[in-house]
């Protein structure tokens, strides 16, 4: 039975699952090794509780319940004391990643389900870090979590049916769908979606067509809710470029990083989180 769910790293993801999480009535812990990480989560989140009561979207007393319901820290050994289950949603760094597990495992409870975030990578080789593969699985949401339904369930060599089952049960109580993906580098979403977004950053290369009439083309040619420029500027350029790079290791030149993605990394256009990707995002 899960009650209490901490969420590590309070970047794009890591606060949407707090939101997500806390409105469905879980106690959630959000903890980020950055006070102003936590500081701008903990604002986003309010801002978001406090613009979806205004709208009707969500009743006041489920939002003041979900502010209660939240604790952030940078403490990582406060942050999962209590906890059932962890959701890692730190950068996309195999090192990282697994040096976090390492330490989850030491200081979670040893009921705890420890899972991650990933968009591409081996949960395998993360839950190999500890002494309790069985309870280690990957829970892939999407962004903006509030509003994406989908969580890809994937599956180590040794996580346990349970641990599926509990994890199929948090999901439903998130009111997502959830699938389940046999353990395979970027699974099923990551894989289509980064080809389709390099393939239209290298259209823009060769000038093909302007960032927006690509959008376009796809919003009304192909019936995509989003052109997959504005959605690599959602996502974020910097996470997008470690997914490339992950699949492009794991799979082989089929994911090679589009030249224009580099770029655009390097001199810190990162998409929305930084006013300016392929789109222009300071005024709005
Ligand atoms: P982000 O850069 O927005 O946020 C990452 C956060 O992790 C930062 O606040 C950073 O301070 C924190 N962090 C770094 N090291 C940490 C540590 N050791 N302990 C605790 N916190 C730490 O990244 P993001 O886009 O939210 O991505 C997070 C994860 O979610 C990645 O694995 C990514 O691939 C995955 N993901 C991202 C998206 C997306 O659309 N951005 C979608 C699905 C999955």
């Amino acid at each position: 039975m899960i009650n209490h769910i901490t969420v590590i790293g309070g970047g794009t993801m890591g606060r949407g699952i707090a939101y997500t999480a806390a409105l469905a009535g879980f106690e959630v812990t959000l903890q980020d090794i950055s006070n102003e990480a936590i500081e701008n989560a903990r604002e986003y989140i309010e801002t978001l509780l406090n613009k979806n009561v205004e709208k009707g979207y969500v009743q006041l007393e489920q939002g003041t319940d979900a502010k209660k319901n939240l604790s952030y820290t940078t403490e990582l050994s406060e942050a999962v004391s209590q906890t059932d289950l962890v959701i890692e949603a730190a950068l996309e760094i195999m090192e990282l990643k697994i040096n976090i597990f390492k330490q989850l495992d030491e200081l979670a409870p040893a009921h705890a389900i420890l899972a991650t975030n990933t968009s591409t990578m081996s949960p395998t080789e993360i839950a190999a870090a500890t002494g309790r593969p069985d309870q280690c699985i990957a829970m892939h949401f999407f962004n903006p979590v509030h509003r994406m339904k989908l969580i890809e369930i994937i599956r180590g060599l040794d996580t346990s049916d349970s641990t599926v089952e509990v994890v199929k049960q948090v999901a439903e109580k998130l009111g997502k769908v959830a699938v389940e993906v046999n353990e395979f580098p970027g699974f099923v979403t990551s894989r289509m979606n980064c080809l389709i977004g390099n393939e239209a950053m290298n259209m823009l290369m060769e000038g093909v067509a302007s960032a927006e009439d690509i959008d376009k083309a796809l919003k009304y040619g192909l019936n995509h809710p989003m052109g997959p420029l504005e959605l690599a500027d959602l996502v974020g350029l910097d996470s997008r470029l470690r997914n490339m790079e992950y699949l492009y290791h794991q799979l082989g030149e089929k994911y090679r990083p589009s030249p224009m993605l580099v770029k655009y990394v390097k001199a810190g256009r990162l998409g929305r989180k930084s006013g300016r990707g392929f789109f222009d995002y300071t005024n709005k």
